[in-house]
């Protein structure tokens, strides 16, 4: 590489049709995906040179594009081929790949018209960060319940997703201020939804159940749930009650940005041994057994960077 060469090795980006490294990536103030937090996204791993399951994440940034009402004007094709891109720019073998939409800056100066914005791309991949770090995951996370409700799914969509993370925010700090890793939010029915980047599942007798409502349609869930019947485990969609948690035999969380995450507390409830319990643990095996046998993985084709 010569000393002028852009160096994309912490990260590669696209944005407004130019790739640059992560670094120089940058939105502008009047963005309303800045001003308003006006803007999708979602993210797909990379794990050994390839992506998992792309074409569900792909789908999934459709269905909150057309959510919201956002369109960035590149096809899906198009939007395949600049993922592509940014992974094999930065040359990462591990990897985010984030895709996102802003609705931009409108075209008039001072409009309120959301429909005055241009809708923007942008792509980028950068090294692989867990959610909840490796050692945490290795004891069990410590889930905290917030005080505060996950915000209404009538105000807020919780399928489309969002950066719109008051809530959850607010409730990571209380967790840290009381000693736990991250936390968990009831909806305001006190019904249980989900937690800052991740879905939750409790685990009773054989049946492993996720909650019905307030959470993200999680690509993880839908490998867990698709993961169990081979396990001879039932997976259910369902109802969430606070006794329920208090009262199953193990709880995991599940995100791209760290796969299947037993936990091994919640709140002053201690689960099992105090440590992942055995169809949390069978079933983060199995999800990155099944990545390695090449399981929805589709390979990045890595001498894109020359093109
Ligand atoms: N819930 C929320 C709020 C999220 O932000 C995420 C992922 O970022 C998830 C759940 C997990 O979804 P997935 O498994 O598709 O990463």
């Amino acid at each position: 590489m010569s000393d002028t060469a852009p160096d994309f090795s912490m990260g590669a980006a696209y944005m407004n049709g130019v790739y640059v490294p992560i670094a120089e990536a940058k939105i502008p103030i009047g963005d309303w995906g800045f001003t308003h937090s006006d803007v999708t996204y979602d993210v797909v791993h990379v794990t050994d040179g390839a992506f998992f399951r792309l074409e569900d994440h792909l789908t999934r940034f459709h269905k909150s594009l057309d959510g919201y009402r956002l369109d960035p004007g590149v096809t899906r094709d198009e939007m395949r081929e600049i993922l592509g891109k940014v992974v094999a720019l930065s040359g990462l073998k591990r990897a985010f790949v984030a895709m996102l939409s802003t609705r931009g800056i409108p075209r008039v100066y001072g409009s309120r018209d959301p429909m005055d914005c241009d809708n923007t791309f942008i792509a980028y991949a950068v090294p692989w960060v867990d959610v909840i770090k490796p050692e945490v995951q290795e004891r069990g996370a410590h889930l905290l319940v917030a005080s505060v409700p996950r915000i209404s799914p009538k105000s807020l969509d919780p399928t489309l997703k969002n950066y719109m993370w008051r809530d959850f925010t607010r409730g990571m700090f209380e967790a840290k201020d009381k000693g736990f890793d991250t936390a968990i939010l009831l909806d305001q029915e006190g019904y249980l939804t989900e937690g800052a980047g991740f879905n939750v599942f409790i685990v009773k007798g054989t049946k492993v159940i996720t909650p019905d409502r307030g959470a993200l349609e999680g690509v993880t869930r839908l490998s867990v749930l698709d993961l169990c019947p081979e396990l001879g485990l039932e997976p259910v969609i369902g109802p969430i009650t606070f006794d329920d948690l208090m009262d199953a035999d193990e709880v995991f969380t599940a995100t791209t940005a760290g796969g299947v995450m037993p936990c091994s507390r919640v709140n002053d409830r201690i689960y099992g041994n105090d440590r992942p319990g055995p169809i949390s643990q069978t079933l983060k095996d199995t999800y990155w057994r099944k990545h390695v046998e090449g399981w929805h993985m589709t390979p990045v084709n890595y001498a894109d960077a020359e093109n």
